[in-house]
């Protein structure tokens, strides 16, 4: 008997292997000794590798509409019917059986049902290396989310609009960022010049683009380098030295975009000098940390302000760092570097399937738990691998085999780091950074259930806005 796949989290169809429910119909001439007017009996057979029903509420689990009932009369024929409503988890089997009542030893047995979850997505490439990259790793990125019962199904291929070497992924502008905007204009991605894909956010119509199947549909863009720019910025409203600096770990950049000036903003104000645009006695000194430095002394009127004690003036500016980042998601939509320096096609993957990980929510901090009759406990059960970015890297993600080392570039001054002490074992692909001793591509016992257990039906997807992109 073949085992059925059934793809739970997609939208419910009225019967099929599409969505949680399905329809069961048995015959007299089918179930041992049964007769048009007897009751039949059904139950499930759950596989002993299931996972534990303390992971699911009541109306989570699988269950049949009922138990022991008669059949219906229709024209000519006799039937019995019942409702199969499956889990949400991923990997389950069950097979369904039927007897006449109170005699289960002599059964039928419906087809075993395995449930799977699917997912769609499509990939933008810029250049024929990402694309050849893309190729070699799609059968290992596929067959990662099958070990955890998720089916990709790629739609398209994809060159996007510009081949380019090293994109700028920016998801707000600099303008933006300087009027301290909430939204993202994602300006590499609105079809305008420069861009290197057109899925119209913000554009129109709103959400308009080429992706069907929303929100189970992510979009990737696969690029051989890219990086991210960022404006920080100060304020020192009662400065007192015309001289000063700040620090950043970031790379201080000198922006084409801003005519090679690595400052945006810098405004010197006192009472009588209205504000005045200082960014030419800005400098940048590399190093670790790099130091953004300001030297106001030749500014007319200042010296000769704060040469009267109590006297300050008031200093704001802001200016531009890039990041290389390996990949990021947000939404339903990922972006994959693919040849940067030293990074092999194993390390792309690792790439990838994290960048996937985020986009399913897989790397979770805690999770219900139920007791036998599915009621929920007051205590959620933790990840105890989970960690965010106070540790490095952006976003939630996985410690497995890693110790904290010092760091004074992270928010917390540690970084989570390889830790042989803890064993041989590898990174998770879900670890925040590349790495040598990471497995790319695939994620450690820890990560794995988890997997099976995160809801990917439509309103969960649309909750981490799978509906956003295209
Ligand atoms: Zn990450
Ligand atoms: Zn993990």
């Amino acid at each position: 008997m073949p085992t059925i796949k059934q793809y739970v989290n997609l939208p419910a169809a009225a019967t099929g292997v599409n969505g949680p429910v399905r329809q069961l119909r048995v015959t007299p001439n089918q179930v041992p000794n049964v007769a048009p007017g007897d009751r039949v009996d059904w139950w499930i057979e759950p596989d002993p590798g299931n996972e534990s029903l303390a992971f699911q509420s009541l109306t989570e689990r699988t269950r049949l509409a009922h138990g022991a009932a008669p059949g219906v009369t229709v024209g000519l024929g006799h039937h019995f019917d019942n409702t199969l409503t499956f889990t949400h988890i991923g990997g389950d089997k069950y097979t369904i059986k039927a007897s006449r009542d109170g005699q289960r030893a002599q059964f039928l047995a419906t087809d075993e049902f395995q449930t799977w979850r699917k997912l769609y997505y499509t990939v933008w490439y810029s250049g024929a290396q990402t694309l050849s990259t893309y190729n070699n790793i799609d059968p290992r990125f596929v067959g990662e989310f099958a070990r955890h019962f998720i089916e990709l199904e790629r739609r398209a291929v994809l060159p996007a609009l510009a081949t380019v070497d090293s994109a700028r992924v920016d998801f707000q502008s600099l303008s933006q960022q300087a009027a301290s905007s909430p939204t993202f204009d994602w300006p590499f991605m609105n079809g305008g010049p420069n861009a290197l894909l057109n899925l119209r956010v913000g554009g129109a119509p709103p959400g308009g683009g080429t992706l069907t199947d929303k929100p189970l549909h992510m979009a990737f863009l696969l690029v051989p380098n890219c990086y991210y720019t960022q404006l920080q910025r100060h304020a020192f409203p009662t400065a007192n030295n015309a001289v000063g600096s700040v620090t950043t770990f970031r790379t201080v950049w000198r922006d084409p975009m801003n005519g090679n000036n690595f400052m945006w903003t810098a405004q010197a104000s006192w009472p009588a000098a209205g504000a005045t645009d200082v960014r030419a006695y800005f400098t940048f000194t590399p190093g670790s940390p790099n130091r953004v430095n300001w030297n106001l002394t030749t500014l007319p009127g200042l010296t000769a302000h704060l040469a009267t004690p109590g006297n300050t003036y008031n200093l704001t500016f802001s200016f531009i760092w890039k990041s290389s980042i390996n990949g990021y998601s947000w939404g339903n939509f990922c972006v994959v570097g693919c040849t940067g320096p030293g990074r092999s096609e194993t390390a792309v993957l690792g790439t990838f399937v994290h960048e996937m990980g985020h986009g399913i929510g897989q790397t979770v901090r805690q999770e219900p738990q139920y007791s036998a009759a599915g009621v929920a406990l007051a205590t959620q059960l933790a990840n105890p691998r989970w960690y965010t970015d106070q540790f490095g890297g952006q976003g939630p993600h996985c410690n497995t085999n890693a110790g904290l080392t010092p760091d004074p570039s992270t928010t917390s001054g540690q970084r989570y780091d390889w830790w042989p002490a803890l064993g041989a074992g590898r990174l998770c692909t879900i670890y925040h950074a590349g790495h040598s001793n990471r497995d790319d591509g695939v994620f450690c016992p820890v990560c794995a259930p988890r997997i099976r257990r995160v809801r990917l039906d439509t309103p969960a997807q649309t909750s981490r806005s799978w509906n956003h992109f295209g």
